[in-house]
């Protein structure tokens, strides 16, 4: 029989892992989130140099913008994220979307919060849009992350939530593997401004987890600057190199 304690900490650990979910150590004081202090000392919050405008990483400084941004100009003013897409950030990702451990937001809301105390441009803002997840996608998967980190961001920035403002209209293939032109195809048509009065001239902050070739932030930003927003920053968790 297990005593009444026993019972309790069974009880902790079903909503507060003890498993690292990176290194997969157990973890004897835990934060609220299941993620180590020693794998949360390896995340990198620094990733310059970048390129100025998409914020990808760039391999030296001699050059200020990345070859896309040289070639072929985004919509968006410009983009930044927190941190880099590798281990450990990358594995609590994957167990905030796919295993849904919920409790990894706290460790989210940290390095975002981080950020934006040091870059306080970022509260000129009008109003913070999540990522819109198609309504079938937000099916499958119940929760829109972007949505999640925006809800917080738009607190702690004390800015309206446009999670309203613009939908997913179309149900788009993952943009993994797919070439440039094949990324431009999938995501035409893909949003639609639901209410232009609260984008008209407006600046705007859209918030995603994560930023890989970013052309899913650019097609949203092109209905953004479509409907007449003033400017657009782009804000996610982690960069892909
Ligand atoms: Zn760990
Ligand atoms: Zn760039």
């Amino acid at each position: 029989m297990l005593n009444r304690q026993e019972i309790g900490e069974g009880l902790l650990s079903f909503f507060f892992p003890q498993y690292c979910v990176n290194c997969k150590k157990y973890i004897a004081e835990s934060a609220g989130y299941p993620l180590c202090k020693k794998c949360e000392e390896m995340i990198r919050k620094d990733i310059s140099p970048c390129c100025l405008v998409c914020g990808r990483p760039l391999l030296s400084n001699r050059q200020t913008l990345c070859r896309r941004c040289r070639e072929k100009p985004f919509s968006f003013d410009f983009a930044r994220a927190v941190t880099l897409y590798e281990p450990p950030i990358k594995n609590a990702i994957h167990a905030f979307k796919y295993r849904k451990i919920l409790s990894l937001k706290i460790l989210f809301m940290h390095l975002f919060f981080e950020y934006l105390s040091s870059n306080p441009f970022y509260h000129d803002i009008d109003g913070v849009l999540p990522v819109p997840l198609h309504p079938s996608r937000l099916r499958e998967r119940e929760f829109n992350q972007a949505e999640i980190l925006a809800q917080d961001i738009s607190k702690f920035l004390q800015k309206p939530l446009m999670h309203k403002a613009v939908t997913r209209k179309k149900k788009t293939l993952p943009q993994v593997g797919l070439s440039m032109k094949e990324r431009r195809l999938n995501l035409q048509g893909a949003f639609q401004v639901e209410d232009e009065k609260f984008i008209a001239k407006k600046k705007i902050l859209i918030i995603d987890d994560v930023l890989t070739s970013r052309s899913t932030v650019d097609s949203l930003a092109m209905v953004l600057r479509g409907a007449g927003s003033q400017t657009i920053f782009v804000l996610a968790l982690a960069t892909g190199k």
